[in-house]
């Protein structure tokens, strides 16, 4: 077990993990983490920039070994750079772990204190959520709504089952249909309740 401390921000594509992740980061001080953003930032170039790009264009998760591999190197980075402390700094981990295995082999990198689960049953708000974001950021995979359908696939047969992993206690659930503010709000709640 780490001694890394992160709390976990989890849900289905489009359900403001990455928006509310990044305000609860900068309102707590937590440093905010997110695999989708580490991924894209590889060079396209790169052996894992075009795996990223083979996998997430197809709406796919990225395997596993591959995934924890960069992200830990990741971690390891922020740490020699001195941009974390891990004698004072937490994670606020964004799309890692998203699958059982990942919830194992992230075990000797980060101690997961808390999980805040942003639950949106009605998958029609994230659809039109993602193509109007597709419209801003212009990321490829929000685009077209059969790789939106298979991310939200992958969510359910991969990622849901991430939570089984983990002590009930340590799971928040808000809803993340409500509007920004609200979530950002019903978030801190649980992360003052679980600091
Ligand atoms: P979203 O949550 O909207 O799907 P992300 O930016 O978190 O967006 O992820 C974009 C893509 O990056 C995913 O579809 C997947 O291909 C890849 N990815 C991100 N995190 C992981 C992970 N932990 N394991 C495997 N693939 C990942």
């Amino acid at each position: 077990m780490s001694d890394i401390s992160a709390f976990l921000i989890f849900g289905p594509p489009g359900s403001g993990k990455g928006t509310v992740g990044a305000k609860l980061a900068t309102t707590t001080g937590i440093k905010h983490l997110s695999t989708g953003d580490i991924f894209r930032g590889l060079s396209p170039a790169s052996e894992n920039g075009k795996l990223f790009a083979s996998y997430a264009g197809a709406g796919k998760l990225v395997p596993d070994e591959v995934t924890v591999k960069i992200f830990s190197r990741f971690v390891g980075g922020l740490i020699d750079t001195n941009k974390f402390a891990p004698e004072k700094d937490s994670f606020l981990l964004d799309g890692i772990p998203r699958t059982v295995a990942q919830a194992e082999l992230i075990k000797s990198v980060v101690n997961i204190k808390h999980i805040f689960v942003l639950d949106i049953p009605d998958y029609s708000i994230i659809v039109e959520r993602l193509l109007k974001r597709a419209k801003i950021e212009g990321r490829k995979d929000d685009a077209d709504e059969t790789v939106i359908r298979a991310r939200l696939k992958e969510y359910e047969d991969k990622t849901a089952a991430v939570l089984g992993a983990y002590n009930e206690s340590l799971i928040t659930k808000i809803n993340g249909a409500q509007d920004p503010d609200t979530v950002l709000r019903d978030s801190l709640t649980a992360y003052i309740k679980a600091k």
